[in-house]
């Protein structure tokens, strides 16, 4: 059987009979994978603690016809403070779910994947009430779906802009007006993030602008997946110990019902397993078997790009 390497974000994991897990990844070179992690529910699976969601790992797989084995996986960021943070699960579970329904099976989204570590990166590191906004705008564009900031989506006039209407296009101006109003602020930090600016955007303080150009970004993704994002309207119902990724259900918006033998697995919680996470089985990176302290992981991160960046 063929075997690949790559580097991937686990978006999500549902059981699989007894001991099995189905874990969905983002991959720069495979898009997104679904992949059988066998035995990971044992007590002793050199794969545990691996392949929690949101966890930054490397692996080596085998390709199947439908889905893949995980064959070995190494963590390379657990993204420990995301995880000890309900508001910081939140917007990272949102850009999980987002990245799953836009990301397509065996399809390469080196870009995708490197924002989406990025901005996880910024959001372990240092979280800004401008992340989740620029993170759904940016991706918006990498689907070819980005705002017009430049004129009224409605008539084409470059006149000032203060309306969003997603199903009319976008941003509009005065005499196209419909929607919601917007202010002159909101449409400026979006061009900034937009337009290269998005270090200077992420740095600034909590605002009024921040939150409605995050408000509009997931109207403007909602309409673009032409579903809700469910992970943004959970609000407190998260629960750090629980969470196993933003769905491990039938999707009802969809229909999609979940794979055949699978059950959400509420057993298992958030945080990595440190003594499995230490185990020297799996082999794959240089550190194999050290614990995953910080030098290690500093170490092992392969060439992204350094924070805020994306
Ligand atoms: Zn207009």
């Amino acid at each position: 059987m063929a075997t690949y390497r790559d580097e991937g974000v686990v978006l999500r994991t549902i059981r699989l009979g007894e001991a099995d897990r189905i874990v969905t990844l983002a991959t720069p070179e495979h898009g997104k994978v679904r992949a059988v992690a066998k035995g990971i529910r044992k007590t002793k699976s050199r794969l545990s603690g691996r392949l929690e969601p949101l966890t930054h790992v490397t692996m080596i797989c085998w390709r199947g016809r439908e889905l893949d084995v995980v064959n070995q996986v190494e963590a390379i960021e657990h993204f420990k403070a995301i995880r000890s943070d309900l508001e910081r699960v939140s917007v990272a579970m949102t850009m999980l779910e987002v990245v799953d329904q836009v990301a397509l099976e065996r399809h390469p989204m080196p870009e995708m994947f490197r924002m989406l570590v990025g901005a996880l990166r910024t959001l372990e590191e240092r979280p800004s009430p401008a992340l989740l906004g620029s993170f759904l705008w940016k991706l918006l564009v990498m689907e070819g779906v980005g705002p017009s900031l430049d004129q009224c989506a409605g008539c084409g006039s470059e006149g000032e802009l203060v309306a969003f209407d997603a199903g009319e296009g976008g941003f509009l101006c005065r005499s196209c007006r419909r929607g919601q109003a917007v202010g002159a602020e909101t449409v400026s930090l979006i061009r900034q993030v937009l337009s290269g600016g998005l270090r200077a955007a992420l740095d600034q303080p909590a605002s009024r602008a921040a939150a409605e150009a995050e408000r509009l970004a997931m109207v403007a993704t909602e309409y673009h997946l032409d579903r809700r994002v469910r992970s943004a309207h959970r609000g407190t119902e998260i629960s750090t110990a629980g969470w196993q990724g933003w769905s491990n259900t039938s999707n009802p918006d969809t229909g999609e019902a979940p794979h055949a033998g699978a059950a959400p697995d509420a057993g298992a919680g958030l945080a990595p397993d440190a003594g499995t996470a230490a185990d020297a089985g799996a082999g794959l990176a240089p550190d194999a078997g050290a614990a995953p302290d910080a030098g290690a992981e500093a170490e092992a991160k392969p060439g992204l790009p350094p924070l805020a960046s994306w």
